[in-house]
C-alpha cells in the first residue's frame, strides 16, 4: 500500500495527497512538490491522480519518489532513467511483497 506520508531524510516527510486533476492537467498522473520559503516550514507533497488503477498509483507514487530522491540529496536524474527504473523498482517491490 500507499503510504500516506514518505520520509526521505530525518527532517524530509513528504505528504501523499490525492486530486482528481493535477495543476490542471487532465494527463499528469503525478507531481512532486517541494517549496521553500525562508522562514516558513516547507511543503512537501507527493501529488497522485485520483481514480488510477492500483498499479498505475504504485508506479506513479515511485515515480515522484525518485523526484523526492533527487531534491533532497540534490542529485540530478534525467527524467528518461526515472520513466526506466518505475517498472522495475515497482518489480523487485512486488515480488519481495513489499507493495
Ligand atoms: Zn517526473
Amino acid at each position: 500500500m500507499i503510504p500516506s506520508r514518505v520520509r526521505i531524510k530525518r527532517n524530509a516527510v513528504y505528504n501523499v495527497v490525492y486530486q482528481a486533476e493535477i495543476e490542471g492537467n487532465k494527463h499528469l498522473e503525478g507531481l512532486c512538490v517541494r517549496i521553500t520559503v525562508p522562514g516558513e516550514r516547507p511543503v512537501r507533497q507527493i501529488i497522485l491522480k485520483k481514480g488510477m488503477s492500483r498499479t498505475q498509483t504504485e508506479l506513479a507514487f515511485i515515480h515522484e519518489l525518485i523526484h523526492a530522491i533527487e531534491f533532497e540529496y540534490e542529485i540530478a536524474i534525467p527524467h528518461a532513467l526515472i520513466y526506466l527504473l518505475e517498472a522495475p523498482i515497482h518489480k523487485i517491490l512486488k515480488l519481495n511483497d513489499w507493495i
